[in-house]
């Protein structure tokens, strides 16, 4: 197998005889796409007679790099858990290009030298784009505003308090108003913490005959509507996190009838598992919000087909092995999910005809792009050419030990998915491919330390 990075070295190439999909178009075509200093030069349809440097694409669909909206890094203060070196190696195996960090770190990502201290990471990495969100609140404590504007001033892309609800009304109230002066997105984790307190999963048949505590649905919509309604009183652009159950749906629906700048997220893992699974006692199957029903799993759909959710975020969570490996009542909430967001897509959306290829590849990238106002996520001439190559009729079994994350908490273990990266390239550089070598399967990791690679 040709070295790529040497290939690409020069900056320009050719990648050919690759089948394009376009998410913004709602098309897949053969052709060729030519990159040039990082970015995307041109998109060619048809079969390549052209002449350069080039890289045998093999009939595989090429897309532009997945976004993440909603990715745990751990890094300061969790390294045990994940590094933002370690995550960055995983969204490049998972064919993520761009991921939003969240601020729940030790310390919590609430100030310009904390947000700053993410993205040098990231550079030094150099296989995943990061964009660092900022805390709402000094330490997340949900009771003083932190200093939104100097984290924005070093790169923060947007604010929330993840992996806690900010309860205090008031203060979401001020933050969706001081987020205005830059137009900046408002993520929530949507929760009323005096409903979910002490839940383990689901509230329903299932917690009751295992007997765990439960979390109502009535948790997360209660939390949903009142930060509907503030945005709606301040005109702040809100995005409603890891939805969960089907009522947040049509709360979300109505908001969007009505004008507001709402969108919202759902995961792979709402969309592939429902309470049932939680049987066994599989602490790899706690998160939070927790996995619901069939009936909020259709609902989530639905969501996605007709546009009322906007993305497929993965709220990669990790955790040790140590930690997870107790009662589940004391194990962490949290999975990871950059690894297999794509082909859990596919698994579920696009293999039984329910969204088509294009339209499930936005929801990973041309849509989270729009929403957090960045050039990527789009296979277009001008655009970063930041990509992934993958099969997506590969069949293969999900095995947490062969993660490239520090953790393998994976709520997929065992599973059969269906398309498989095999290569993703950012800013023009392939920094990551899966190939066959002597009859074996290979990987590779090749940082890509060029300024392009870095955010702007
Ligand atoms: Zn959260």
């Amino acid at each position: 197998m040709k070295d790529w990075s040497e290939i690409c070295k020069q900056g320009e190439f050719w990648l050919t005889k690759v089948k394009i999909v376009d998410p913004e178009a709602g098309r897949i075509f053969e052709g060729a796409v030519k990159v040039d200093g990082g970015l995307i030069a041109e998109v060619r349809e048809g079969a390549f007679a052209g002449e350069g440097k080039i890289l045998d694409g093999e009939g595989l669909h090429l897309a532009p790099g997945l976004i993440d909206l909603h990715v745990h890094l751990r890094e300061p203060g969790y390294e045990e858990k994940e590094t933002v070196q370690t995550g960055a190696m995983s969204a490049a195996r998972g064919g993520v290009t761009t991921l939003c960090s969240m601020p729940n770190t030790n310390p919590i990502c609430d100030d310009g030298s904390k947000v700053a201290f993410i993205r040098a990471r990231a550079r030094q990495a150099g296989l995943c784009r990061v964009l660092p969100v900022g805390a709402i609140t000094r330490g997340s404590d949900g009771k003083q505003l932190a200093d939104l504007g100097e984290m924005h001033d070093e790169g923060a892309i947007a604010f929330s308090d993840d992996g806690w609800p900010v309860a205090d009304a008031g203060i979401m109230r001020r933050a969706m108003e001081l987020s205005r002066a830059w137009d900046l997105l408002i993520m929530s984790h949507s929760e009323e913490a005096s409903l979910s307190r002490g839940g383990q999963m689901h509230e329903g048949s299932v917690s009751s005959r295992l007997g765990l505590e439960g979390i109502p649905r009535e948790s997360e919509e209660i939390a949903v509507e009142r930060e509907v309604r503030l945005a709606k009183m301040t005109g702040a652009k809100l995005h409603i996190c890891h939805i969960s159950s089907g009522g947040s749906v049509d709360i979300i629906r109505r908001a969007k009838a009505e004008g507001l700048r709402v969108t919202g997220e759902t995961t792979p893992h709402y969309l592939l598992l429902d309470h049932s699974h939680v049987s066994t006692y599989d602490s790899h199957k706690k998160m939070n919000p927790p996995l619901r029903e069939k009936i909020d799993q259709e609902a989530l759909v639905q969501g996605l087909i007709d546009g009322t959710l906007d993305a497929v975020a993965t709220d990669h969570a990790p955790h040790t092995e140590i930690e997870k490996n107790v009662e589940f009542a004391y194990a962490p909430f949290g999975v990871t999910g950059l690894e297999t967001s794509l082909s859990a897509v596919i698994t579920r959306l696009v293999e039984p005809g329910l969204l088509d290829l294009p339209a499930a590849v936005a929801l990973m990238s041309s849509k989270p792009a729009a929403i957090i106002g960045v050039e990527q996520g789009r296979l277009v001439a001008g655009a970063p050419a930041d990509l992934v190559l993958f099969d997506p009729t590969e069949r293969w079994t999900v095995r947490g030990k062969e993660t490239a994350s520090r953790s393998d908490n994976t709520p997929f273990e065992g599973m059969e998915l269906t398309g498989r990266v095999r290569a993703t390239f950012l800013a023009g550089r392939p920094v990551f491919r899966r190939y066959e070598e002597d009859g074996e399967s290979r990987e590779s990791f090749t940082p890509n330390l060029a300024k392009e690679a870095a955010i702007a």
